[in-house]
């Protein structure tokens, strides 16, 4: 006994003297860590792609090695796990596309299609959009005069934020054949100049069928193809570091071989998850069973996930699946993807094969078939821990919340479709039913695990989004009051986890991702603001500073 002390001093001192020194040390930071044993700290170090303590200074500095630990000065600023995306379509992203979403001041439009004109051909066709005029300064639709003068020689499209409108230039006008005399076609509306009669460039609803671009053919080689594919991928791979997203699990598909490729390059610069699809056919579910052996769970940068099925549609276009009709659409009550007795015995098949489920549910019976199928699993299999998910879980009914939790049923749910949908979810299916729409609280409450998530390219990758419509239900313009349906709000503390740890648990992570504690992935991200203690208005504007990812700093702004 008097050894064993002995020798548990001797080494935990020398241990303490000399540790091996670290790759990176974040101090002088604000660490939300994650973990509950010990949530806050101000300093990590990091070896190799692991964190290895967790503490303050005194307790970190000694893991510095003046010659070898490169050391970040957080200034204070606020350090919390990587954002892992429970639910996001990654792929590349068009390199030519303008972007102009969140645009407030309209000449940054005719900024960015200055310097398009440039990089491209004469005659080649402009793309971009997700402009939207009630953002600008003045509210004011924008005309053709904004883009003509730096694009003389190129057609020019840039779409409005829901796609039902477009700017075109002059170029556009013309090669159309669109004059002031050109009559609106049905369903359609040419923008006219009320003094002059003039088409504005602005062509709402059906008018966009009468664009003729009059564009130049691209004529890519195949060496020209490759590098622009490359090109696409990096974007991807960019926007999501600069937007500290340090995992991401697909809702279906996936290319893993492409992924191992950009690891073996070194530009695999965040975790992924690939998946299959819900199916009983044997001969798919055989090439998952080999996909999965070859990208195990125990793997940390590219695994298979989970085999996806889709209950129903959307609320949007109003093919969500109810018990009851739709209330501006008393004809129907939504589009089942297939009969009640197909999913189940797809699930069964699925969970016996030991496959993780993720089934996309929006509405509420097409939730309470998903869950009575899981729960159907769960009697015939008797597997535990099957971490089966609902994806989205949007409009539930208040019998079926508890079920989540009771059935170990995962609640992948993506807080910004909660404030691009609850511009119309009333209209659509009434106050009462809005109740339990994208109840997190709820089912937090309730003791559900939740991942969260964006569902891009639906809604941005950017989680300051995500984080912003869960601690507000409030529009992103800004909107007075308490938010919608106010009791189902989370504290930013609680949306983080969702983001981060909840994530994990998702993808059986949650022992080594997700918190900031030693022995996990060095995941992390540096802000620019205290998510804890700013204003609501100022969520959506913090920046990442750093992404951290496998101890390897893949952004700095
Ligand atoms: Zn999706």
């Amino acid at each position: 006994m008097t050894l064993l002390f002995v020798f548990f001093v001797i080494n935990g001192c020398s241990g303490d003297r000399n540790p091996e020194p670290a790759d990176l040390v974040i101090h002088n930071a604000k660490i939300f860590t994650v973990n509950d044993e010990a949530p806050k700290a101000t300093a990590v170090a990091v070896k190799g792609e692991w964190i290895i303590a967790v503490g303050d200074y005194e307790k970190i500095s000694k893991y510095i090695n003046s010659e070898s630990t490169k050391i970040i000065d957080a200034e204070g600023r606020l350090v919390i796990p990587g954002f892992n995306d429970a639910h996001a379509h990654f792929g590349p992203v068009d390199i030519d596309y303008i972007e102009l979403r969140y645009t407030t001041d309209p000449t940054f439009i005719t900024e960015k299609v200055k310097e398009k004109v440039a990089e491209v051909k004469p005659g080649q066709l402009i793309r971009g959009g997700h402009w939207e005029h009630e953002m600008f300064f003045d509210k004011t639709w924008p005309a053709k005069e904004l883009i003509d003068p730096v694009s003389p020689d190129n057609p020019v499209i840039l779409s409005r934020a829901d796609g039902h409108s477009v700017l075109v230039n002059s170029y556009v006008l013309k090669a159309s054949g669109i004059t002031k005399n050109t009559p609106n076609p049905y369903g359609g509306e040419i923008d006219k100049d009320p003094e002059t009669g003039e088409p504005t460039g602005i062509l709402k609803e059906t008018a966009q069928n009468l664009i003729k671009t009059g564009a130049v053919k691209i004529d890519y080689s195949d060496e020209e193809k490759k590098i622009r594919s490359e090109k696409e991928w990096d974007a991807a791979f960019d926007m999501a570091a600069r937007d500290g997203v340090t995992s991401i699990q697909m809702p279906g598909g996936g290319d893993a071989v492409y992924m191992q490729k950009r690891k073996n390059e070194g530009k695999l610069t965040l975790r992924i998850d690939v998946a299959g699809s819900l199916t009983d056919d044997m001969k798919r579910l055989q090439k998952y069973d080999s996909l999965r052996k070859e990208y195990p769970r125990e793997k940390n940068w590219i695994r298979f996930g989970y085999v996806k099925g889709f209950m129903d549609g959307t609320l949007g276009s109003a093919t969500a699946f109810f018990f009851k009709p739709f209330e501006d659409k008393p004809e129907t009550s939504g589009l089942p993807q297939m009969p009640y007795d197909e999913l189940e015995k797809k699930v069964l098949i699925c969970d016996s094969m030991g496959f993780q489920i993720g089934i996309h549910a929006i509405g509420s019976k097409a939730n309470n078939w998903v869950l009575n199928a899981y729960e159907k699993a769960s009697e015939v299999n008797g597997r535990d821990n099957s971490r089966h998910r609902i994806e989205h879980a949007q409009i539930l009914i208040k019998e079926d919340i508890p079920r989540f939790a009771e059935l170990g049923v995962i609640a992948s749910m993506q807080p910004t479709h909660c404030i691009t949908d609850k511009r119309f979810c009333e209209k659509r299916i009434g106050r009462e039913r809005s109740k339990y729409a994208y109840p997190w609280k709820s089912l937090l409450n309730a003791g559900t695990k939740i991942a969260f998530g964006t569902d891009y390219s639906v809604e941005p990758l950017n989680p300051m989004e995500g984080l912003f419509a869960a601690v507000t239900r409030k529009d992103r313009m800004g909107e007075e009051g308490d938010g919608w349906f106010p009791e189902e709000k989370l504290s930013m503390e609680e949306a983080i986890r969702l983001y981060t740890l909840g994530a994990a648990f998702a993808q059986f992570m949650e022992e080594r991702k997700g918190k900031i504690k030693e022995g996990y992935l060095a995941d992390m991200v540096i802000l620019d603001h205290d998510l804890f203690n700013i204003s609501e208005e100022k969520i959506m504007k913090t920046k990442v500073d750093y992404t951290i990812v496998g101890g390897r700093i893949v952004f700095e702004r």
